[in-house]
């Protein structure tokens, strides 16, 4: 049995023979022509029936996986006709008498590896692209077939990477899973085989090797752990850990679609909690209505130095873009107590997590503030964005933040540039300060998300990351169910609604009690929504609510 460690892009187990993908084998020619307008037109005839492949191939993936996955195609239908692809190669043909097969190769390897030295991730990801559509184009002026798997069972799919063609055209009752030694978690394939709910593990270097060929395999695309030759018990743990991972799916993937409604006629939205923009994907794949916390200091904790005014723009557009006409709840920098950041160079604190964190670091910092306000309103014109702001005690805080945001429209106004004027301001409750003055605070906002994580800790003066406090460290406590009792009423009052943003959200043991108090969205990990609209499907709130409501009343809860 012999184990070899990957990154885990799409979750699930994958069990079978290893089969390695098997490539078309193109011989490039290369020779000078003589006819340089026939060698032009060779290579257009090449391209229109490119261009008519892709368009059936988005048509297969739009039926198979989504839009998503039909725009790959979409993409590189683009990229087959871009002005500068198609005037490299009439030059290299036209002036250097070059057969059309040799222009499209020399161009396809120039641009990929333009687009693999730039910065952005997302560009360095789109070399695959523009060498899968040349290597469409020379099979089609070669005549070649395409690859694929000869094999009579299902099996896991090993390769050095796949571009995204390759593996929408694949017969996928065949694959059991995808391994590759190359690739990342924002590459294409990985994004269609979460798509298409395919196990897959990236990044395995030259521990893949094709002497594996045939052996069995089990792959883990949750901790991208790879078994080769697994023994008896291993083999038997992992067909367990299936069996469970399947029919908990299967029962989950009937609700798709579904309205997250109890049986009497109350509903409550769901919403997801992502760190960056890749895990928009996962939204999608989980029928998440919307976003309710985008923590956007992971891209400051991904970065070695400040994020520009620009990289923060692109990454807040990428979202928004990506989540259509849905709800974007993206929350300002949260940096300070547990997340430190060294450039940040924030003085050493007895006790970080009450001291400058958060909020208090952006009105410290005006002009890094500003830089993120002039990102976020930028983006604003690209969806249907909403900010909140973390750790907030006191209205004048945020009074001075909507200052600052009415300074950096009129910026952008001067500077042309466009923003939305419908982007709803909310404030995060999670200490009990703002709890306590909600009824005040909801006269400055549009919304609150309770960020239960916090509330617990610095209500019951617990700190969250201190393993050994164990039970005392509730989030269930009495205290803390009335403040957000407390909050949401004084939030409907003002026409304010209420989200629930930490880790409490997803409890289902609370589902019945944040209905009772009418708490309007629930804002949890993707793979937590299925699992949070089975549950919500199943309360009936007028059984529910009346003893819940007189419980968090009674005096006599006996445990707090
Ligand atoms: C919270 O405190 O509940 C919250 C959502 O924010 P974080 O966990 O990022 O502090
Ligand atoms: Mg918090």
């Amino acid at each position: 049995m012999i184990t070899i460690q990957g990154k885990g892009v799409s979750t699930g187990i994958g069990m079978g023979p290893l089969y390695f993908y098997r490539r078309a084998k193109t011989e490039l020619k290369r020779y000078t022509i003589e006819d340089t307008t026939a060698e032009w037109l060779r290579f257009k005839g090449a391209q229109a029936v490119a261009m008519e492949q892709l368009g059936e191939l988005a048509e297969k993936a739009r039926e198979e996986a989504g839009d998503e996955a039909a725009m790959l195609f979409e993409t590189h239908q683009m990229m087959a006709e871009d002005m500068d692809y198609e005037e490299a190669i009439q030059a290299l043909i036209t002036e250097e008498n070059l057969n059309a097969e040799a222009a499209v190769a020399d161009t396809g390897d120039q641009f990929a590896e333009m687009f693999a030295s730039m910065d952005d991730e997302y560009m360095k990801g789109r070399a695959a692209d523009v060498k899968d559509v040349s290597q469409r184009i020379l099979n089609i002026l070669s005549g070649a077939v395409q690859g694929g798997i000869d094999s009579p069972v299902p099996v896991l799919l090993a390769s050095d990477d796949l571009a995204p063609s390759e593996t929408i055209q694949l017969d996928k009752s065949k694959i059991l899973g995808f391994i590759t030694s190359y690739g990342s978690s924002s590459s294409h394939t990985a994004i269609l085989a979460r798509t298409m709910g395919i196990p897959a593990i990236v990044g395995l270097g030259d521990q893949l090797d094709p002497i594996y060929e045939g052996r069995t395999v089990v792959v883990d695309g949750g901790t991208g752990a790879v078994i080769i030759e697994p023994n008896d018990e291993v083999f038997a743990d992992f067909v367990k850990k299936r069996e469970e991972q399947l029919q908990q799916r299967a029962l989950l993937e009937t609700l798709k679609g579904k309205e997250n409604v109890t049986k009497d006629g109350k509903s409550i939205r769901v919403y997801c909690n992502i760190g960056s923009p890749e895990d928009v994907d996962a939204i999608k794949v989980n029928d998440g209505g919307g976003i309710g916390l985008f923590r956007s200091e992971f891209l400051y904790l991904n970065s070695s130095t400040y994020p520009t005014e620009e990289e923060q723009f692109e990454a807040y557009k990428a979202v928004l873009t990506g989540m259509g006409d849905k709800e974007v709840i993206i929350r300002t920098c949260d940096i300070g107590a547990d997340k430190q950041i060294d450039y940040f160079e924030l003085p050493k604190e007895e006790n970080p997590a009450m001291g400058m964190r958060a909020l208090r670091i952006s009105l410290s910092r005006p002009a890094f503030f500003r830089t993120q306000l002039r990102a976020l309103y930028r983006a604003s014109a690209y969806g249907n964005l909403g900010i909140m702001f973390p750790m907030v005690t006191s209205v004048w805080e945020v009074r001075e933040t909507k200052k600052l945001i009415e300074s950096v429209k009129k910026e952008l106004e001067a500077e042309g540039l466009p923003y939305s004027d419908h982007v709803e301001i909310g404030v995060m409750i999670e200490t009990p300060a703002a709890a306590m003055i909600s009824d005040r605070l909801a006269k400055e906002v549009d919304f609150f998300s309770c960020g239960t994580n916090d509330l617990t800790q610095y209500t019951l003066a617990c700190d969250r990351q201190n393993n050994d406090l164990g039970r005392f460290y509730d989030p269930h406590h009495l205290s803390v169910i009335r403040l957000l009792k407390m909050v949401v009423e004084n939030a409907h009052k003002n026409g304010v609604w209420v989200g629930i943003c930490g880790e409490l959200g997803a409890d289902l043991e609370m589902t019945e009690t944040f209905l009772a108090i009418g708490v309007d969205e629930l804002s949890v990990t993707p793979r937590a929504v299925l699992p949070l609209r089975n549950k919500i499907r199943s309360i009936d709130t007028s059984v529910t609510t009346p003893a819940i409501l007189a419980s968090i009343e009674s005096d006599e809860t006996p445990k707090y």
